[in-house]
């Protein structure tokens, strides 16, 4: 058995950095356990409003930025509502590798194995990790950041959940695809889209411009169960691309990008802790979470720190406080009303999502960007949702009180180009 120490760290992604060395730089001893080195390369790009940054004071992280922010909620064509929207602020991609980077300096010292965790278990007062490799480790608090496919972690099981799925190349292109130097958040043009296929699910394009003539262009779905596809938005960022004479003439990288929207809150009375992905951390209107990881992770690792220092507190009772710190009612409220409002999104035609979106970022800036990064306190965070209700056309708030008619399960429709 390994050296017992205050915090086990399961995972080596964003959530498990950020929360390790939080707690490192606060003096408290932590381990971790990852399946992957854990500086090995990650595989996803991470997106976040340049302002989320400005706030943590970590500009320097991003390594692309874009003044040109725009989405798109018309349906295609020449009129005004088909002009692009500009949000105003800036977006930017983190450098993986100084993100990275950041964290692992900041938990200097910290023991990283490379296993992978099967069983943890409750022993008196503290917990024991069984891992792939044979070996047994022993902490007075686990925190399981291994992502949100853990299965350590218990939850309740509220039906099928529902998944943001993505197709995405970063290449080059005949043409810029979307403008030069430009960020584009949704682009819900629908023009290239057959009769039957706008009746479908609707998805949108996220697309940046890369520098050096390299674009990412990305067919999304914001949320649905089961997810759309992959070959569904492969083949509809394929029309888009048509539609707009658009040739891929060099495919540099591929996303396949899938990750659950509104997973439930884990039960927070278990004597394990979660963080990130685990603790269902993103955004259930959005589907970002490193913003809110750099918010979040250094009030949590404070509330540990000092419990830490109380030696009577075993596994159960230090879990307990890191899931009041974690998730304070205030927080948990505020994920209600989220995952309320996407149950109603997702049940809107592509029509009514265009409408939503433009009445949506009609908003005040500081209103639609503190909805999209969960930093409105509650009675705000109400006040602008009872507005975004005010505003709506009527058939936009019939769907927002009433739902969705009842659900058929989606037929998805190939290659009609
Ligand atoms: C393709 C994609 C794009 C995304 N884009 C954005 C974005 O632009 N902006 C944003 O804010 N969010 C984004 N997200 C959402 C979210 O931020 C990411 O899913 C993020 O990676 C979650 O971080 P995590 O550390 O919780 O989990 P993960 O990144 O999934 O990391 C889990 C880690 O734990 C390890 N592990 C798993 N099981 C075990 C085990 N049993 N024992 C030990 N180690 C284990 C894995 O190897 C992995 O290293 C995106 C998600 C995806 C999938």
């Amino acid at each position: 058995m390994a050296e017992p120490v205050d915090v086990l760290v399961l995972g080596g992604g964003p959530a498990a950095l950020c929360v390790a060395s939080e707690l490192n730089q606060r003096g408290v001893s932590v381990a971790g356990i990852a399946s992957d080195p854990v500086d090995a390369p990650w595989p996803n790009t991470y997106g976040i409003w340049a302002d989320e940054l400005k706030a943590v004071g970590l500009e320097q992280l991003l390594e692309h930025r874009w003044s040109d922010t725009v989405s798109f909620f018309g349906e295609g064509g020449s009129t005004a509502q088909d002009r692009s929207h500009a949000h105003g602020i800036d977006y930017g991609l983190f450098d993986r590798a100084v993100l990275q980077r950041h964290w692992l300096e900041r938990a200097d010292g910290v023991v990283w194995h490379q296993d992978t965790a099967e069983r943890v278990e409750l022993k008196g007062s503290t917990t024991l990790v069984s891992c792939a490799s044979g070996t047994t480790m022993q902490a007075r608090l686990v925190i399981d950041a291994s992502g949100s496919r853990t299965h350590h972690i218990r939850r309740p099981d509220q039906g099928p959940v529902a998944g943001q799925a993505a197709y995405g190349v970063v290449g080059r292109f005949s043409k810029p695809p979307i403008e030069p130097d430009r960020f584009v958040l949704m682009d819900y043009r629908c023009d290239h889209l057959s009769e039957t296929q706008r009746q479908e699910p609707p998805t949108f394009l996220y697309a940046m411009d890369l520098g050096d003539g390299v674009f990412f262009v990305e067919e999304t779905s914001l949320a649905l169960a089961p997810a759309v596809p992959y070959d569904v938005l492969q083949q509809r960022l394929q029309q888009r691309l048509d539609q707009r004479g658009v040739e891929i003439t060099e495919v540099i990288h591929e996303e396949f990008c899938l990750f659950p929207m509104n997973l439930p809150l884990p039960d927070r009375r278990q004597p394990l802790l979660a963080f990130g992905g685990a603790a269902s951390m993103v955004h259930p209107a959005s589907g970002y979470m490193v913003g809110s990881l750099l918010r979040r992770g250094p009030d949590l690792a404070q509330a540990l720190a000092e419990a830490i220092t109380n030696p009577s507190l075993g596994s159960a009772a230090l879990a307990q406080r890191g899931w009041q710190a974690l998730w304070p009612l205030e927080l948990v409220l505020r994920h209600q009303l989220y995952q309320f409002g996407l149950g109603r999104l997702m049940g809107f035609n592509e029509a009514l999502l265009r409408t939503h979106f433009a009445t949506f970022f009609a908003l005040p800036r500081d209103e639609w960007f503190g909805f999209l990064t969960n930093t409105l306190p509650l009675p705000r965070l109400m006040s602008v949702m009872l507005r975004l209700f005010a505003l709506a056309p009527w058939e936009l708030r019939r769907g927002l009180v009433l739902g969705a008619p009842p659900s058929q399960s989606p037929t998805w429709t190939q290659s009609n180009g």
